[in-house]
């Protein structure tokens, strides 16, 4: 008999991919079951997507088919948001996504989709008999999206003006300092897009999202109830978390290494801003003069904007572009700048990371939050300022800027003090924070052993699908 298949479809972009592949290998290693991954490419797919695909298909534990996307052009308008691209494109890719399951030698019997691949659930007559989403992000994220319909309803104006945080039940409430950068504006179609996923995913037959139990129970036990009440998120949730990326990358560059071997134990502030995060140049200027300021070793991994590139990606080598005049030479030795793609897993492995100044994007937070890092939060875009608020308030892992989504610029002074607050550990608070991720690696580690809660989660999962027996 042919072994159980599962598809996993990766929408476009790297934040899509990493999560897949990852997803996809850890379903086929401790299911054994045969994993397919079909990445929807965009044309203008990056070096590092490209990469990425090869490395994990020479890991050989899932096959992995790519399927360049369709022309969008005239379906879109031509400012519109990568959101409203990509969930447009997903929706155009259905005929595609049908033909290529169809051509399938071993037809797979269970399809996932990524949160912007949620149309791609109305495909029919393909042999697929069980639909789910993989939300790669956490427990409160998937609630906000499933209960955005519902608020679209009863909220009036912008939510940026509300006055009171919009409840959602069981959850903590989603105020502004909260929300995700689609809900900024209500007249434009990416906020209508996610309202949409709201609706759709519900129309699944179930939920698998990167989370743990001992992380969010709270949040899953609401989410559970809402199931049990035929409310909004009608179908189940699954934590199979942490899911974050094996070390599959690419060289790693040894200059990086040979510096974090120079320094003590967990006494280096990591920064970096996720795959695509930029700065302004005022803010970049700012952060340089702050962690300055600070005193404290630190790596950066700088991207900044073509635009003050002067459009070519070659000035990327002139690593002092858009810093402060003489920083590198003031900070040799205690700091290093590099502006190529990091090696951000190992990195953060290394023991002489103490704290990880970070954007917030899901994986990145997962990846510091398994090795027990503490984070300084500096959320950009998506549904980074919930987790911002999530990792503070909450779970206690991390001290926040003063920053909004409505943003501003934050000030020298203020990095300097969060920089010192995580990695020097001079006050309570600072320790507190430090015992608590410490607190939650363990449970991380945990939640994944034999029996744990996740290991749990994804054989119950795979059961009611009739991947395992
Ligand atoms: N990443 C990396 N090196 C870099 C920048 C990013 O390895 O120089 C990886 C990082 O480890 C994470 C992913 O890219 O796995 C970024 O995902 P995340 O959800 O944190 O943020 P996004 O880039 O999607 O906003």
């Amino acid at each position: 008999m042919d072994q159980p298949h599962a598809l996993v479809v990766a929408s476009p972009g790297l934040g899509h991919l990493i999560p897949a592949l990852e997803l996809g290998n850890r379903l086929s290693s401790i299911l054994n079951i045969h994993v397919t991954i079909l990445a929807i490419t965009s044309g203008s797919s990056s070096l590092t997507e490209t990469e990425m695909i090869h490395a994990a298909a020479a890991r050989g534990t899932c096959d992995i088919m790519e399927l360049p996307s369709v022309d969008i052009e005239d379906l879109v308008e031509p400012d519109a948001t990568v959101v409203t691209k990509i969930v447009t494109m997903m929706r155009a890719m259905k005929p595609a996504v049908r033909d290529a399951v169809k051509s399938m030698k071993q037809k797979p019997t269970v399809m996932i989709v990524d949160f912007f691949g949620t149309a791609l659930l109305s495909i029919t007559d393909v042999g697929v008999t069980a639909k789910y989403v993989y939300i790669p992000s956490h427990a409160w994220f998937l609630a906000l999206i499933v209960y955005l319909p519902v608020l679209d309803k009863v909220v009036e104006g912008e939510y940026v003006d509300i006055k009171e945080p919009m409840k959602i039940p069981g959850c903590k409430p989603v105020g502004p300092k909260e929300l995700l950068d689609t809900m900024l504006d209500r007249s434009d179609q990416q906020y209508r897009e996610c309202v949409q996923s709201g609706l759709e995913i519900p129309m699944s037959d179930g939920v698998l999202v990167n989370t743990w139990e001992e992380l969010q129970g709270k949040t899953l036990a609401a989410l559970r109830e809402d199931m049990d009440l035929n409310r909004v998120m009608k179908v189940p949730v699954y934590p199979i978390g942490p899911i974050v990326r094996t070390n599959v990358l690419i060289e790693k560059p040894n200059s990086i290494f040979e510096w974090l071997d120079k320094h003590g134990e967990r006494s280096v502030l990591y920064v970096c801003l996720g795959s695509g995060g930029t700065l302004s140049l005022e803010q970049t200027m700012e952060l340089a003069w702050g962690l300055e300021l600070s005193g404290q070793s630190f790596l950066w991994v700088l991207r900044r904007p073509a635009s003050y590139l002067g459009g070519s990606s070659k000035d990327d080598d002139q690593v002092s572009v858009g810093l402060p005049e003489g920083f590198l030479d003031r900070t040799r030795g205690v700091g290093l700048v590099v502006t190529e793609w990091a090696p951000q897993v190992e990195i953060l492995s290394h023991g002489s990371i103490g704290g990880f100044l970070s954007h917030c994007g899901w994986s990145s937070v997962l990846e510091s939050l398994t090795k027990g890092v503490p984070i300084v939060a500096w959320p950009l875009y998506a549904e980074q300022w919930m987790n911002a608020t999530l990792l503070t308030e909450e779970i206690g892992v991390a001290i926040r800027t003063s920053d909004l989504p409505s943003k501003k610029v934050i000030g020298r002074e203020e990095v300097a003090y969060l920089v010192k607050k995580i990695v020097v550990e001079e006050d309570k608070e600072g320790r507190k924070i430090k015992a608590k991720a410490e607190e939650v690696r363990v449970s991380s580690e945990r939640a994944w052993t034999h029996g744990g809660s996740s290991h749990s989660s994804l054989f119950e999962w795979a059961k009611r699908c009739r991947l395992v027996s």
